[in-house]
């Protein structure tokens, strides 16, 4: 069977960047299962995938546009030092969850630190980076009526 919208594919990948560094791979862990066609995964993939039957590898590089957007300048930003009063040791390169006051979650990662100021980027980890995937397929098979019902691979 081959890899076409609402369908649940599993694969295993190894995700690297332009220099080769690893950024994420489900090797050693649970392959990643999701719904085809659902936007699950990002588009560049996706493409990449749509046609595949079990047991392919292939390699495929993403451009930004296809993979987590480019990075917007508009998403580093500076706040008040004080806004962050409950955590002590702030380094750049730290992770961090913002709350915007209405139940959206952001991810942060702290760029700089000074006494008064801190700057914050929005921006998703991988933004502006090219994506280097190696893939395999483990297997493909057709959705059920109730995961098409919920957009999602159970
Ligand atoms: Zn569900």
């Amino acid at each position: 069977m081959n890899i076409q919208d609402n369908r649940v594919v599993t694969i295993h990948y190894k995700l690297t960047d332009d220099e080769g560094t690893l950024l994420d791979s489900s090797e050693g862990q649970e392959p990643l299962t999701y719904l085809h066609g659902s936007q699950a995964i990002i588009s560049g993939l996706e493409k990449a995938l749509t046609g595949r039957e079990e047991g392919d590898s292939f390699e495929v590089t993403v451009q930004p546009e296809e993979g987590y957007g480019e990075v917007n300048p508009e998403m580093i930003q500076t706040v008040p030092r004080a806004a962050f009063g409950g955590i002590e040791n702030l380094v750049p390169g730290m992770p961090l969850q913002a709350d915007d006051g209405n139940g959206n979650v952001y991810h942060v990662i702290v760029r700089e630190v000074k006494d008064e100021e801190v700057t914050i980027d929005v921006n998703h980890p991988l933004a502006g980076k090219v994506l280097h995937f190696d893939v395999t397929v483990q297997s493909v098979r057709e959705a059920t009526p109730e995961e098409l019902a919920h957009g999602h691979a159970h």
